[in-house]
């Protein structure tokens, strides 16, 4: 049962929000109570990284960490000198979860099941003593004598001492905010896929690339630029490199209604140079292979490059010795920068995130208090704050979590705990 007076009421059961309330008890606190509108706390950790749950990522320096930033950069670098990727691994460990970095730097639960996260953030919570309540959603919180009150949608009303919002990108928790005062940044999606209607390139779904160069040329005149690995889909390009293009320009794309032009150098930046070295290599060494047989370099993919032949108007039966001059600066056009029409966004990625929300500038950082109303914390992707793909997402809802938790826990005020 939810008292009508409570000490601490945290306002959405997701990652930020249990790592506020855990923070808090495990401070000392009592009275802490989660309030989660639907009727399972935690569900965007269970879908995560494909069901892993990329919980963070081995970057330790918060200098490098804030890089990964597109919203929040070098505002994080305070919280992020507090609490970073090193203190989740850690944090994590004592709570008995053991996590596992993977080759590029990703970091599992060793169960590689995020059901094993959530369990932790659960038995941790109760262990803390949060009162945990599912099927609770807040509706209103206005300023009252010694802290708030806090309408629910089932129609009751709670006294909390301090209230933490924790909704994620959620718009009750926006309006609440808001209410307070709060400028809100104007939410726009983030890390989806470029979908590329009509491209021949789709026939291709399945293939990756690493490492392209993408840029995307902006109506207008912005340009946005990512190195790393990439994903040809059903609908247009995914991976690493595109999701983090579409993170950095997430802003410019919505405002172009997400049509643009992409370039793609499938050479990852080796540059035309470099490869008429390579062309007059396979002439001389390879002159009597199909070019559709024998590709420039190894790590270039063979339907990418007989895709490319294709593009570029080469017969695919044509031998090296045989290439002409023109035909092959076509092709090392195409190599180095092969022109896309964006046409829209496609399905999100293994991640999905919002940018934009809760004005950082109106935030104390280093408590995740409002600058605006003594009392009211603000975490997780609530904030104007989001990162590219990689568990830089959850990072920031353990930092901002913790951070709340340790300035609740900091201050005695409030009624007599619940
Ligand atoms: C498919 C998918 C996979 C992802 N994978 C990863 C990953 O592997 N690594 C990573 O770093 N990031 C990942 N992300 C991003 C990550 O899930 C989010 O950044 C993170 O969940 C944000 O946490 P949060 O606590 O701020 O908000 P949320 O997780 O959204 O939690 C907010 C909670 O508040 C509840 N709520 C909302 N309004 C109210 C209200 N008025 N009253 C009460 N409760 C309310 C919601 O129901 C929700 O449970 C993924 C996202 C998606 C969609």
């Amino acid at each position: 049962m939810l008292p009508e007076q409570v000490s601490i009421l945290v306002a959405g059961g997701g990652p930020a929000g249990f790592m506020a309330a855990i923070s808090a008890a495990e401070a000392g606190l009592t009275g802490v109570h989660l309030l989660e509108a639907t009727a399972e706390p935690l569900h965007k950790v269970l879908i995560s990284g494909g069901g892993r749950c990329n919980v963070t990522h081995a970057c330790w320096d918060p200098r490098d960490l804030v890089s990964h930033y597109p919203r929040g950069n070098r505002a994080l670098r305070g919280p992020f000198s507090r609490f970073a990727a090193g203190d989740t691994v850690a944090w994590f460990d004592s709570h008995g979860l053991e996590l596992v970095e993977e080759s590029d730097g990703r970091l599992f639960p060793r169960a590689n099941r995020s059901s094993a996260v959530v369990a932790c953030l659960r038995r941790t919570a109760a262990a803390a003593g949060v009162t945990v309540h599912a099927g609770q959603a807040v509706q209103t919180a206005a300023r009252e004598a010694e802290g708030f009150r806090v309408s629910l949608r089932n129609g009751r009303a709670v006294h909390a001492g301090r209230l933490v919002l924790a909704t994620g990108s959620h718009p009750s928790g926006r309006r609440i905010a808001a209410g307070f005062g709060h400028t809100i940044v104007p939410p726009v999606p983030s890390l989806f896929t470029l979908a590329l209607a009509d491209d021949p390139l789709l026939e291709l779904a399945g293939v990756s690339m690493d490492p392209v160069v993408l840029s995307l040329e902006l109506p207008g005149g912005g340009r946005q630029q990512q190195r790393g690995a990439v994903l040809i889909t059903h609908w247009g390009l995914s991976g690493p490199a595109s999701l983090r293009l579409t993170a950095f320009a997430a802003r410019q794309l919505q405002a172009c209604a997400y049509r643009a032009v992409l370039r793609i150098d499938w050479s990852g930046g080796l540059g035309p140079e470099a490869i008429v070295g390579l062309f007059a290599q396979c002439r001389r060494d390879q002159a009597r292979r199909q070019l559709a047989n024998w590709r420039p370099w190894p790590e270039l993919g063979s339907r990418l490059w007989q895709h490319l032949l294709r593009r570029s108007g080469v017969e695919l039966d044509r031998r090296w010795a045989d290439l002409g001059k023109a035909q092959q600066q076509r092709l090392i056009g195409d190599l180095c920068g092969s022109r896309h029409t964006i046409s829209g966004r496609g399905p999100f990625g293994e991640e999905f995130v919002t940018a934009g929300g809760v004005a950082l500038g109106e935030v104390n950082l280093g408590r995740m208090e409002s600058r605006l109303e003594a009392g009211l914390h603000l975490v997780g992707e609530l904030l104007d704050v989001d990162g590219v793909t990689g568990g830089f997402n959850f990072q920031h809802c353990w930092s901002s979590g913790w951070l709340a938790g340790q300035a609740l826990a900091a201050v005695s005020s409030g009624p007599a705990p619940a």
